[in-house]
């Protein structure tokens, strides 16, 4: 019998859209030119690298010179965080305990370079309140930043009233938007943020290509010294072909974003309505305004990774809600950090549902979840 196989962890990573791919191909085979070449020969691919800004910019409502290409979400993280420190040396940045490790680590390395930090708490539904940033914020905060939605639990923060409370304070305000773009509406201007990171493979386009908006007038250090790409702040010759696939990727997804969101909800609805838990305990975690399609469930007393490997052996991926990086041994630092009991933390499993899923996936992850559970 043909294994069958069921992708469910799009919050990890997605397939890469076809169309983006047929885009990109030019730039990889017959338009190879290095796209800061003075020549004829070289338009093509500089126009390509125009045309990507704009269609990005025009996504989160900036200006194309607001867009730095990068190459992923880890990249400008380290960037707008590190930065802080660089341009503030004496003054604190706050971030939130449920950053990915990209914002967190980088943080954390400001920390071990003598700068100061301070983490504020979420909520059990892993939201990061008004409140609480206005508990720990002073006057001598260089940067506030929050993610826009959590990878573990795809709670979505309240990043307008946050960073509204960080310029009243004068701050500059970042938010990682790894998880968030593509799937909800982003507006930098709406929401008011300085600098916003993002990541292709998230949105169906290719991996190793992101992009940071950063507000014009914003103070920043060249991430990478070297040529003058990127306006001087990220040297190194373009990646023509990806940042072509990225644009193209996240243009397309914004096209169909209401549809996408709506058809991501009723694979949630079917998953739960054909989920029989046999009798096992179970919570939801994440707060009511969440990603699309990502649920991160709980199971009392079971293990995490049991359940991985038992729905990897039915072709199902999907993952964990474990990182063994806190106090408490294989428990992530999102569930550390919105209290879930350890009996709990480790039986949690995270179903991230694509584009390219179907009523299917959701009813046959279900089935065979059901029938783990009932044999546990
Ligand atoms: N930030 C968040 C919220 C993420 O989910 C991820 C990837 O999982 C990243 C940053 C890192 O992005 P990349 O894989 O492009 O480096």
């Amino acid at each position: 019998m043909i294994k069958r196989f069921v992708y469910l962890d799009n919050a990890a990573t997605t397939k890469l859209d076809e169309d983006a791919l047929e885009a990109m191909k030019p730039y990889l085979i017959d338009e190879y030119a290095n796209a800061s070449q003075p020549y004829s020969f070289s338009r093509k691919s500089r126009n390509a690298i125009g045309k990507s800004r704009e269609i990005i910019a025009s996504a989160i409502n900036c200006l194309p010179e607001e867009i730095h290409f990068t190459s992923g979400g880890t990249e400008g993280d380290n960037w707008v965080v590190k930065n802080a420190f660089f341009y503030n040396k004496n003054k604190k940045i706050i971030t939130s305990k449920i950053e990915h490790h990209a914002v967190l680590n980088s943080a954390k390395r400001v920390e071990k370079w003598g700068g100061t930090v301070s983490f504020l708490e979420p909520t059990n539904l892993g939201l990061i309140t008004k409140e609480e940033l206005e508990s720990k914020i002073t006057q001598d905060t260089s940067l506030v930043s929050v993610m826009m939605a959590n990878n573990e639990i795809g709670t979505i923060e309240p990043i307008k009233e946050l960073a509204r409370v960080a310029h009243a304070n004068g701050s500059l305000f970042f938010t990682d938007a790894v998880q968030a773009l593509g799937k909800i509406k982003v507006d930098v201007k709406e929401l008011g943020v300085d600098m916003l990171s993002s990541s292709g493979h998230k949105f169906n386009g290719p991996k190793g290509v992101g992009f940071v908006y950063i507000k014009k007038g914003t103070k920043i250090v060249p991430f990478l010294d070297g040529g003058a790409q990127e306006g001087g702040l990220r040297a190194g010759t373009e990646n023509v072909a990806y940042i072509v696939g990225m644009a193209y990727a996240l243009e397309k997804s914004l096209q169909k974003i209401d549809e996408n969101s709506e058809q991501l909800k009723r694979l949630e609805k079917e998953f739960f309505a054909s989920l029989n838990t046999n009798g096992k305990e179970y919570v939801v975690n994440g707060g009511e305004e969440k990603i699309p399609g990502l649920i991160s469930i709980s199971f009392k007393g079971l293990d995490g990774e049991a359940l991985l490997h038992l729905l990897d052996l039915k072709g199902i991926y999907v993952s964990t809600g474990s990182a063994c990086d806190s106090k408490r041994i294989n428990i992530s630092h999102v569930l550390d950090a919105i209290n879930l009991e350890e009996d709990w933390a480790r039986g949690t499993i995270r179903i991230s549902f694509g584009k390219n899923n179907r009523i299917e996936d959701a009813k046959y992850c279900a089935k065979e979840l059901s029938t783990i559970l009932k044999l546990l």
